[in-house]
């Protein structure tokens, strides 16, 4: 039996896992939960979930910036153009 298993323990690595790798042991002690933990399992893919959809909302907004700074960009050449 692994050392972790508290859900407590357990919930804190996934969450330190979305931030950062985690130690080998620390990852193996998480596996060895979440296949006997289903409720931290499906915490863990909440979490990712919710990841992947800030970081397309992220995108989204650094692709809406690039796509102004375009504009003005274009603005700005075609403003030198009728000098
Ligand atoms: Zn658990």
């Amino acid at each position: 039996m692994s050392a972790l298993t508290n859900c407590l323990e357990a919930t804190r690595l996934i969450s330190k896992s979305q931030h950062q790798k985690l130690t080998l042991l620390d990852g193996l002690a998480l596996n060895a939960h979440l296949v006997l933990c289903k409720y931290c399992k499906s915490f863990q893919k909440d979490l990712t979930y919710v990841k992947v959809k800030l970081s397309e909302i992220d995108q989204e907004e650094i692709y809406l910036m690039n796509e102004s700074y375009k504009k003005e960009l274009a603005k700005k050449v075609l403003e030198e153009l009728e000098k």
